[in-house]
């Protein structure tokens, strides 16, 4: 079978933010485990992040390589090596981003004229619409590859084609998800209400991908059936293809934390909350006392990552004047920077994982077998939360009530104080029946989303359509001599 695929190469373009590389990379190892070719097309400081995946690839004899493209960050003002989302701290910043990633569609365009083998396809996130122009160019597929659930694209679209929200009038107004098989309850102030801009660019994205061959979504079939099946209907081929980071056969060497590692060896089964905001929110300091505080007083061992914004001057003189580290000694350690997720979140002493319910980490969560605290901050997070909460029943609420933009310092205030923090953790780890049931479902969808991603699984099923469906139009094409 594998030499049947062997002339097809995969040109695999992330948006350029750790949500969108991650499970890109992730992906491509997977793909290319079916014997095709895989490009990834980056720029020069994402490539050097992320060069394991070509130590990988040779490790385990894989066609992976890693192409980084010129990313004219200065061109348009930003400063020099500022290629990552994670790396800007203003809206303004966000829109020169866009417009610098829109510019390396030229750069690409004369990279895949002399490209060998010929690119069959391109799988890009959907902020990159323009890459919709490469393959027509090209006359090749394009496959947009959603970093969101079905779940989040079923109901938003419920929402645009009902306007139900309009109905709207303050803040605390709610209503129910209409059609749908579950109790999804929204207030006006945890819908994402973008800026013109923002709803410009969504519904550029949403065009895009109508005119795209299909649509790869990062879940599995048997976690959301019903909300795929009905995402299906309202879009052509969807593909889900995950959890892809469940693809890894082993722990990657660059990312390994030893200190960590160690410290979770010496920890009791299921007994530490993992705390992480994802690679964007930027919480205020206020918030981070809050949870510092609320952490310190669940009497609970945890590992808090601080990380990119939130890594402020101010609340490390905070931690060092409260003496933090001291106080949790034992039973806390902080990691300052970025953190091995997904190693963390596999290893059997995690017994919860406080998050901000980006999708990534949601379904890591899910994938590891781990119960969540949900603690939403911005754009889809808050349908994440319901779909943890009342869909899957495998976490609790923190209880924040009001999206947090996290470019607006001023709106970003302190959702939840810290004996709320302490109160979900109480309830997250809890060994009463509640509890117990919640771990119980955790564990059963971990089995579930391993066995997806095996041979002859559901997702492993539709990886081989989509190299079929890709294998189709390029039979079409020399049938007709195009
Ligand atoms: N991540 C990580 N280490 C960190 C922070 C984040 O590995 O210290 C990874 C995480 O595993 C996930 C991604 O970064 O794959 C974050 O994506 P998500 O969709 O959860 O959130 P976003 O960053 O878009 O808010």
């Amino acid at each position: 079978m594998a030499s049947l695929y062997k002339d097809l190469h995969f040109l695999l373009i992330p948006l350029m933010s750790q949500s969108h590389i991650i499970p890109l990379n992730d992906f491509a190892k997977l793909l290319a485990l079916h014997g095709v070719h895989v490009s990834i097309i980056t720029t020069p400081f994402n490539a050097q992040k992320y060069k394991s995946i070509v130590t990988y690839a040779t490790k385990f004899n894989l066609k992976i390589q890693l192409i980084p493209i010129h990313f004219p960050s200065q061109e348009v003002g930003l400063p020099q090596g500022c290629e990552n989302l994670d790396a800007l701290n203003s809206l303004e910043l966000i829109k020169d981003f866009f417009l610098a990633s829109d510019m390396m569609q030229e750069p690409l365009e004369k990279l895949i004229q002399d490209l060998e083998p010929k690119p069959s396809c391109i799988i890009s996130t959907s902020p990159l619409i323009w890459t919709q122009q490469v393959a027509n160019k090209f006359k090749i597929p394009r496959y947009v590859f959603q970093t969101i659930s079905c779940f989040t694209l079923y109901c938003s679209n419920i929402l645009n084609q009902t306007n139900i929200q309009d109905t709207l009038v303050v803040d605390s107004d709610s209503f129910l998800i209409p059609n749908v098989p579950h109790n999804i309850e929204f207030t006006k102030a945890q819908l994402p209400n973008g800026s013109q801009d923002m709803n410009s660019i969504l519904d550029k994205m949403k065009k895009s991908q109508d005119l795209a061959r299909g649509t790869l979504i990062n879940s599995f079939e048997e976690l959301e059936s019903w909300y795929v099946d009905a995402y299906k209907k309202d879009v052509n081929k969807v593909f889900c293809v995950g959890s892809v980071s469940l693809c890894n056969k082993e722990m990657d060497d660059e990312m390994v934390d030893i200190n960590c590692l160690n410290w979770l060896d010496s920890m009791k089964p299921k007994s530490v909350i993992y705390v992480c905001f994802g690679s964007l929110c930027n919480i205020s300091f206020m918030q981070m006392k809050e949870i510092g505080l609320g952490l310190e007083s669940s009497n609970v061992a945890f590992i808090w990552i601080i990380r990119g914004l939130n890594f402020t001057l101010e609340v490390e003189k905070w931690l060092r004047d409260e003496n933090f580290e001291e106080k949790v000694k034992g039973r806390g350690m902080i990691i300052r920077g970025w953190a091995p997720q997904v190693m963390i979140l596999s290893h059997p002493s995690v017994g919860g994982f406080l998050t901000h319910c980006g999708w990534n980490s949601t379904l890591e969560g899910i994938s590891c077998g781990v119960p969540m605290i949900t603690f939403p901050m911005f754009a889809e997070q808050f349908y994440n939360e319901k779909f943890i909460v009342n869909v899957l029943k495998t976490g609790v609420r923190v209880g924040v009530e009001v999206i947090n933009d996290p470019w607006n310092k001023e709106k970003n205030g302190v959702p939840v104080n810290k004996d709320r923090i302490k109160k979900a953790i109480d309830q997250l780890m809890d060994k009463g029946l509640e509890g117990e049931e919640r771990r119980k479902r955790a564990k059963e969808l971990a089995q579930i989303s391993k066995k997806a991603i095996q041979e002859e699984g559901s997702s492993y099923l539709n990886i081989k359509l989509l190299i079929e469906d890709v294998m189709h139009v390029l039979k079409n094409k020399v049938e007709k001599n195009e």
